[in-house]
Parts: C-alpha cells; structure tokens; sequence
C-alpha cells in the first residue's frame, strides 16, 4: 500500500488512449470481516479517448482487464455489426436450405 498508483498516461487499450488521470478516484467501500470495519478503496479512474474522438472516464482496472476497450457509441457499433453478421449467416442459410428443398 501506500504506493503511487501506475502512470497510465499516452498508453492504449483498444481504441483507447489515455490522456491522463481523472480528477477524481472511483471510491468504493467494502466491510473489512475481520474487524468489521468499514474500509473504502479508491481505484484511480483515467481520461481516455477513444479512435472516434470521444472522451471518457474509464475505472483503471477496466482498461486493464480489457472490459473497457472503446467508448459507448463504438461498442454499441460493434455489438449491432456483429449481430448484423449473424443475421445475415442467418438469412444465407435459411436461402441455402430453401434451395435444397427446391432442387428435391
Ligand atoms: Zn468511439
């Protein structure tokens, strides 16, 4: 403990770049089972941006982790790009199938 938190500053995490520390820590609290004290821990929060040019705050842990690789809106891209994929896999199949039948 006790220990200055990692410089994340000019580092990237997916379409991430870290612009620098956030004002203000990410606090939480937990109660400690051996004393039954409340303890806080503070987790350094970062100012990224994303490729898009949008900026946000991101918990460090979650830049660490992978949880948090781009902001909102990219990941919201992803997600319906990807599903867009599948349906069309979907669609594909479903033609493919209806040919079978039809050649029978
Ligand atoms: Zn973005």
């Amino acid at each position: 403990m006790g220990r200055h938190a990692l410089d994340l500053t000019g580092k990237r995490f997916g379409s991430w770049t870290v612009l620098g520390r956030s004002y203000a820590d990410y606090t939480s609290t937990s109660v400690d089972f051996r004393n039954g004290m409340i303890v806080s821990h503070s987790t350094p929060r970062w100012h990224c941006r994303c490729d898009c040019g949008a900026e946000d705050i991101v918990i460090g842990s979650n830049l660490k982790s992978g949880r948090s690789t781009c902001c909102y809106n990219c990941r919201n891209k992803k997600i319906s790009e990807a599903q867009h994929r599948y349906q069309r896999k979907a669609h594909i199949a479903i033609e493919m199938f209806e040919e079978e039948i039809a050649d029978v």
